[in-house]
């Protein structure tokens, strides 16, 4: 009985530990609530690792829309196309090939 799994290549998957790592504490990072060292790890990693870095981003717009709106300022008129087109994009990554 031979198992006929093929191996696939993940864009990163030398990174794959790190995503985990850095994912979890993206929020940390986002609320200034690591420390030194993690803040240096996490930003090498998102500096290194797209999907990282999209996500990343992702949730920086967010965060700095929110904190606009509770602020009682317009958040910029593209805000809401960015946003729109981020979640496009995630959800394209997300939905598999
Ligand atoms: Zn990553």
């Amino acid at each position: 009985m031979s198992s006929d799994m093929t191996d696939h290549d993940l864009p990163h998957e030398h990174l794959d530990g790190y995503c985990v790592d850095a994912l979890r504490e993206l929020y940390l990072f986002l609320d200034g609530e690591l420390t030194e060292e993690r803040r240096v790890v996490i930003e090498a990693h998102i500096n290194e690792c797209s999907p990282c870095m999209e996500k990343f981003q992702f949730e920086d717009d967010l965060r700095v829309g929110i904190r606009t709106v509770v602020q009682g300022q317009v958040p910029p008129p593209d805000f809401r196309d960015r946003l729109l087109s981020a979640i496009d994009q995630a959800a394209a990554q997300s939905g598999g090939a």
